[in-house]
């Protein structure tokens, strides 16, 4: 599933249509549409002002009280390509056509992503929590929100409305990466795990930033390329292979319904 990092880097690349007004909106299937509080035809005419990413989602911002808001699900894409460029591929369900030669495109086989047409931005994000490489999610933050949480430590880092944008790859990462197994109690970490565990989680987000975000099987950028963080990964999808700082084979359980990768020795 798209994370943080490859939503941003989506974003990035779609940072070329800020000025691009919209002249055509092709919807294939109605049931992507999650939520429209205006006509989804009243974009066509309207100017992109501003491409923004909160969490996974990404953001159109059309004019006051105008926004479309984009969500991968689990293995969509969108891309952006040129007017006259065929499409060949299945399962393409919006095609947004710019007066800039180009297009984007929406395209998933699974449909758990999708589009809102949503009047109040903030409205639609207040429950989320902080954006992970802002100073609003530090330690402090940290330290209160798992103050007495019983839950694995892993649960509440997947957790949108406690930090935005960290799913299952970034989160078996930080967590090897600041020593703290994923199934640890949240409530017992010490000051200075969660100090490690904060900077871990940046560490590795903007890293994989970097590196244009994780392809492990669908994920393409915004124009339609694989990400480098792949070649990246100390843990994630590597159950049996040793562990790259004692040797010992990684493991894989479940936790909170998630396939969860980490070492057992190197990992507290
Ligand atoms: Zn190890």
């Amino acid at each position: 599933m798209p994370e943080l990092p490859e939503v941003e880097t989506i974003r990035r690349s779609l940072e070329d249509v800020q000025g691009a007004g919209i002249t055509d909106l092709q919807i294939n299937r109605a049931e992507v549409i999650r939520r429209q509080e205006y006509e989804p035809e009243s974009v066509v005419g309207q100017i992109i002002r501003e491409v923004r990413r909160r969490g996974k989602f990404l953001v159109l911002k059309l004019k006051t009280e105008k926004y479309l808001i984009l969500h991968m699900g689990m293995s969509g894409r969108f891309y952006l390509t040129g007017e006259d460029e065929e499409l060949t591929e299945p399962h393409i369900h919006v095609i947004i056509h710019l007066d800039n030669g180009r297009k984007i495109v929406y395209q998933d086989a699974r449909r758990f992503g999708g589009v809102w047409f949503i009047r109040d931005c903030q409205k639609f994000f207040e429950k989320m929590g902080p954006e992970p490489l802002t100073r609003e999610f530090n330690p402090d933050y940290m330290e209160k929100a798992f103050k007495g949480r019983k839950a694995p430590v892993k649960n509440l880092i997947l957790d949108q409305h406690l930090v935005a944008g960290i799913g299952n790859i970034y989160a078996d990462e930080s967590l090897f990466a600041a020593g703290i197994r994923p199934d640890r109690m949240a409530g017992t970490l010490t000051a200075d795990e969660i100090k490690k565990l904060c900077q871990a989680i940046k560490k590795v987000l903007r890293t994989s930033i970097e590196q244009r975000g994780t392809t492990f099987r669908d994920y393409r950028d915004g124009y339609n390329r694989k990400g480098g963080f792949q070649d990246y990964l100390k843990v994630y999808g590597k159950k049996n292979s040793p562990c790259p700082l004692c040797g010992n084979p990684l493991i894989v359980t479940r936790i909170g319904g998630r396939s969860s990768h980490f070492c057992e020795t190197c990992q507290k």
